[in-house]
């Protein structure tokens, strides 16, 4: 009630994202919602619940703190993934909750397998496979090992899935190396197919390489920045732009971040505005101070750079941005009404 500004979610801009992604992957694909981040920035809490009432039922995470908030909030039948970070403690505790972890190095996987026969669970586990980004997965000179520690302890362990990440599909100037990680990923994925170890889901597309490499949506998706309503880059939007034919803007943006004027004041031409000698006032300026500073989220980065909405006009932030405030410049604005919170 009495905060400087708050952050809404658009539960019809959401389901809006979810169906034209539900469009594009068809029935035979599993969307995995990705909310690492605290979702993108839109709360994670908040998100979950939401993304659930709409129909999600995965999610996945990159740490087991975050697979910790998601599981507080989540309903009993869905699934979380965890990407990257686990400790033993959070191994035994996911292995413990049937959350699915990524094992990418013989280590983890051992441990994990170690403690899913302590435990009298089976871990759900994602292979993750090397192909080209190298951030994580298993070698190539490994996958042998791995197909048979995981035969040799079929009791321990569902095999929910192989996978991959790529490097920038939201770029052409990657094209080569992402076609090179797609042909690695399928070979590897042959190799577990004559070994008869079938996982639930194939998976290797985040949002952009989705759109752009349709073929390897194959079981699953990880979708992060498109269902928040925002491409991967221009690229992505131009592509489709083109293999569609239209120019009209499929997504809809989520979150909104609202606050009000806290001062209006008249600055003559010649005087600078804010600390320091970042702006300078060019003509006689009307400006409005708004309560939301780097302390709330709003990057000092936007210091003469971000924008606001004031009375539906879009006006620029002017001079730094401050812990809890920041100036906008408000010469086009008519009538502005000054609100104290
Ligand atoms: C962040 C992430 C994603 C989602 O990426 P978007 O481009 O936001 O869709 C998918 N997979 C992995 C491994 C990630 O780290």
């Amino acid at each position: 009630m009495f905060e400087t500004s708050n952050i809404n979610l658009k539960k019809a801009a959401l389901k809006n994202n979810l169906s034209f992604i539900q469009n594009l992957i068809g029935e035979d694909c599993k969307m995995s919602s990705v909310v690492k981040g605290n979702a993108y920035g839109h709360g994670i809490e908040e998100y979950v619940v939401m993304a659930e009432e709409c129909g999600v039922n995965h999610f996945s995470v990159y740490s087991t703190d975050e697979a910790q908030r998601v599981f507080n909030v989540k309903n009993t039948n869905t699934s979380i993934m965890i990407m990257g970070s686990v400790d033993d403690d959070g191994l035994a505790w996911a292995i413990d909750n049937d959350i699915e972890v990524w094992v990418f190095d013989e280590e983890r996987l051992n441990k994990a397998l170690q403690l899913a026969e302590n435990l009298r669970k089976k871990a759900k586990l994602h292979i993750e496979i090397e192909t080209g980004m190298y951030r994580t997965g298993f070698e190539n000179g490994e996958i042998k090992n791995v197909i048979q520690t995981l035969q040799g302890n079929l009791e321990h362990h569902t095999l929910v899935g192989i996978c991959t990440h790529f490097a920038s599909a939201e770029s052409i100037s990657n094209y080569y190396r992402i076609k090179e990680q797609i042909k690695r990923f399928k070979r590897v994925l042959k190799q577990f197919e004559k070994a008869t170890l079938h996982p639930v889901y194939r998976h290797a597309c985040c949002s952009a390489a989705l759109l752009r490499f349709p073929e390897m949506r194959m079981d699953m998706v990880r979708v992060g920045i498109l269902q928040y309503g925002f491409w991967p880059s221009t690229e992505t939007f131009i592509d489709y732009t083109q293999k569609n034919k239209t120019m009209d803007e499929p997504l809809h943006r989520i979150i909104s971040w609202k606050s009000h004027v806290m001062s209006v004041k008249h600055v003559k031409t010649g005087e600078y505005i804010g600390y320091g000698t970042s702006y300078l006032a060019q003509s006689d300026t009307k400006i409005g101070i708004v309560p939301v500073g780097y302390g709330h989220g709003f990057a000092r980065s936007l210091s003469n750079q971000g924008r606001a909405l004031i009375n539906g006009i879009r006006v620029a932030v002017i001079g730094t941005v401050n812990m809890n405030s920041l100036a906008v410049d408000l010469s086009e604005v008519e009538s502005v009404k000054k609100e104290i919170a």
